[in-house]
């Protein structure tokens, strides 16, 4: 009689389980088939680095798609993870670090999805030899990659210096010129000071790179990342102050040798392999150059009938500085959202997103979420298929699907992007954009697009 309660009492704790693992299992495919449907309104995949999945090893466990902090990039569909919005990913890597079967590595894109893309070797060195990049220039967002290239770039540098300083000493020749004093810049300086290389950091802005654009209080996520003199930067989570203050306080410990305010405008390498590197304010000369300048570059401008008036703009810094405001926000970004929520939180703002598109197809899974609610509640008014065509002292026109609509403007705030200083690695001799696969030949140049990192 016992053994039959038993055995019924199993029966039914396993029947439960069962259920619950069948009603997960559905969920799951109902969330991966609404990413597909998400996926399938763009026709770009992955950009630059993204999760390969070996699918002879996927045991379809959903540890990567619980992991991804972009939502949905992978799904999984027929009991095996996929890539269904790989325009997502930005090379967190926490995929395929979470994989338990070691089906999952990072690849670059194929080089004919980044053709603006500088022809990088595995070591992040340009077309021009001992001229580097690193960070988000080189492909890779996030401020963990930065870091880690930057300090693992000048750790190359270092191997080459004592053959690069040959037998005559050259005081006035630096080992390293940085540009760029971002996560990369910054990450690259302080290796150089404990290689002991002679090198200076130049910024045409200040400490911090994008970081120190970030608007005021944006939480920044990041992971665990090694920064050279600090140690292991743990935190995963905190404001953009706190962590420009942690860069600070490192950077003042050292002798950071840094010109803020300077941009260099033009690089060139001499016969002897030495590079002049001229800014606006001097001339320089460097064995090696790292190039960590980021993708911003300057604000994407439309082109639209007053656009150079002071009510428009590009960044937001301080959101709480304007109130009671009839704002316009242009764009369908991640910016572009965040902006719109922060200014619409604030008193009396009345704010309306101008998107050229028919819906948001590109934010991250949060904003979508905050944004659907912001909307919902009438704290921001999304025009879909619109499109600025002049901006005035009072107001803003719009294109709406054909028809004219002016709206009471006060101020107004473009995010359509940057225009990424292509022209500039162009003008200084490195090789950037679509590779040809024809000339390059066979199968095996092909298969080095998958170029693993
Ligand atoms: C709104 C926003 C939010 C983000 N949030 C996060 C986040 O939460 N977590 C995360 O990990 N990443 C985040 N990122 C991405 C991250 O900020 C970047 O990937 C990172 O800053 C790239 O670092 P970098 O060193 O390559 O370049 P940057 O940080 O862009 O720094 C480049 C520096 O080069 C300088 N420079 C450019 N051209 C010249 C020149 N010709 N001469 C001299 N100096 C020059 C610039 O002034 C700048 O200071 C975010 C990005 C944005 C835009």
């Amino acid at each position: 009689m016992n053994n039959l309660v038993g055995l019924l009492i199993a029966v039914i704790v396993t029947m439960f389980f069962v259920r619950r693992y069948l009603k997960k299992q559905k969920e799951r495919e109902a969330r991966a088939h609404e990413a597909v449907k998400k996926g399938s309104l763009r026709s770009d995949g992955p950009r630059s680095q993204h999760p390969h999945i070996d699918t002879t090893h996927c045991i379809g466990c959903a540890t990567c798609t619980t992991v991804c902090p972009e939502g949905d990039v992978l799904a999984i569909l027929a009991g095996q993870a996929v890539i269904v919005n790989g325009y997502k990913c930005i090379g967190h890597s926490l995929c395929a670090e979470a994989c338990p079967v070691g089906a999952i590595t990072m690849v670059m894109a194929n080089p004919s999805m980044g053709a603006d893309m500088p022809h990088l070797t595995p070591e992040y060195e340009t077309s021009v030899s001992n001229m580097f990049i690193v960070g988000e220039l080189g492909g890779l967002a996030l401020i963990k990659n930065a870091v880690n290239q930057g300090r693992d770039c000048i750790d190359t540098i270092a191997m080459r210096i004592p053959g690069l300083r040959g037998a005559r000493p050259a005081p006035d020749l630096l080992d390293a010129l940085i540009v760029g004093a971002g996560p990369g810049g910054i990450s690259a300086s302080l290796r150089a000071i404990e290689r002991k290389l002679n090198y200076l950091t130049i910024d045409e802005s200040e400490i911090g790179g994008t970081v120190a654009k970030y608007p005021r209080q944006k939480l920044v996520l990041t992971s665990p990342v090694e920064l050279p003199i600090y140690g292991k930067f743990r935190k995963t989570e905190l404001s953009k102050e706190d962590l420009l203050s942690v860069w600070n306080e490192v950077l003042h410990k050292v002798d950071f040798k840094f010109r803020g305010g300077e941009k260099v405008e033009e690089i060139k390498k001499g016969g002897d392999g030495i590079f002049d590197v001229v800014t606006a304010k001097g001339q320089y000369r460097a064995r090696t150059v790292v190039l960590a300048i980021g993708k911003g570059g300057s604000p994407r401008k439309l082109g639209v009938k007053g656009e150079e008036l002071p009510k428009v703009m590009y960044r937001l810094i301080e959101t709480d500085h304007y109130v009671n405001k009839n704002i316009l926000i242009v764009g369908g970004g991640d910016s572009a959202v965040e902006a719109a929520m922060g200014l619409a939180h604030q008193i009396g703002n009345k704010v309306t997103v101008s998107y050229r598109k028919e819906c948001f197809t590109r934010l991250k899974d949060r904003n979508e979420k905050r944004m659907e609610e912001s909307m919902r509640k009438g704290k921001i008014q999304v025009i879909f298929n619109s499109n600025p065509v002049e901006f005035t002292e009072k107001s803003a026109i719009l294109d709406v699907g054909g028809k004219l609509q002016e709206i009471p403007n006060d101020f107004v705030w473009i995010f359509a992007g940057g225009e990424a200083p292509t022209a500039f690695l162009k003008k200084i001799g490195v090789q950037v954009g679509m590779r040809d696969m024809t000339t390059e030949g066979s199968s095996e140049a092909k298969q080095s697009a998958l170029v693993h990192v």
